[in-house]
């Protein structure tokens, strides 16, 4: 990726060594992650902690919804192909954003070809409303967050997260497993009981963070999920984070759908 000068709109970032970008068309949060530290402290969402600084651009506090239409037309400006992750600062899935909206975000995408899209939700519930994606849109979902809700809780929403990643229709679906804060792996072998496959082509691992702490996961979770991973053929794409010895930074075969699935201009 050559780095350029955005528009306006859309802001440079460097992510574990990489450049990339970051568009915010929709700006805010409902959803109120916590997570549980391992030492009791509890953290809150980081994108909620930048917004309560920056309060030009938040005048409602993060729990609000902000529509900024000034900075849709933004990754069309940027003329070499580039990855640019949508929503840092939002939830553009969140139950609360108008399906008008989204649709809007999802046309610039598809119109902006040559750049590769990533999303990540925690509503995936409202992913395959908006079937078929285009095709340089990768459709991520987080891991539930804490919460400060038991383990337990957090592996019965896993499932139904998994249960509604199976129905998108993307070239590539994601799961973001960061902060990795409970044992996922059980949750995911319960799904292969019952499937041949797991619903997602990528994945990525991190570790729970507070301020500069940084909370890493036990062991054997990283192990036993590199395991699973591994033999799903599944790539994996390790956060800066996380403190592991065999490196991964890999990244997923594009999934071929049928034509009739493909809105998107990359065929
Ligand atoms: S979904 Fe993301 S942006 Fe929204 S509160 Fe949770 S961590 Fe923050």
């Amino acid at each position: 990726m050559n780095r350029q000068r955005p528009p306006s709109g859309i802001e440079w970032t460097r992510v574990s060594g990489r450049d990339g970008y970051t568009w915010n068309p929709t700006g805010g949060c409902l959803h109120g992650c916590t997570w549980k530290m391992p030492d009791g402290s509890v953290t809150e969402c980081y994108a909620k902690t930048i917004a309560e600084r920056f309060t030009s651009s938040y005048p409602h506090g993060f729990e609000h919804h902000y529509w900024r239409p000034h900075a849709l037309e933004a990754p069309l400006k940027l003329k070499k192909p580039a990855g640019i992750f949508v929503g840092s600062m939002a939830d553009l899935f969140g139950h609360w954003v108008p399906t008008e909206q989204i649709r809007e975000v999802l046309d610039v995408m598809d119109r902006a070809s040559w750049h590769i899209f990533q999303t990540l939700s925690k509503y995936p519930l409202r992913l395959p409303e908006f079937n078929s994606f285009p095709q340089n849109v990768w459709v991520g979902v987080s891991v539930p967050a804490g919460q400060q809700m038991p383990s337990r809780g957090a592996a019965r929403a896993l499932l139904a997260y998994l249960r509604h990643m199976e129905k998108i229709e993307a070239t590539v679906r994601f799961m973001s497993i960061e902060p990795l804060w409970f044992d996922v792996v059980p949750v995911l072998e319960k799904w292969l009981t019952q499937h041949e496959e797991l619903p997602f082509e990528w994945a990525i691992i991190g570790a729970a963070t507070n301020g500069r702490r940084v909370f890493q996961p036990k062991e054997e979770w990283t192990a036993n999920l590199v395991d699973l991973l591994d033999a799903q053929g599944i790539p994996l794409f390790f956060k800066g984070n996380l403190d592991w010895a065999d490196w991964r930074e890999d990244f997923p075969e594009i999934r071929k759908l049928p034509i009739h699935q493909v809105k998107g201009s990359f065929l």
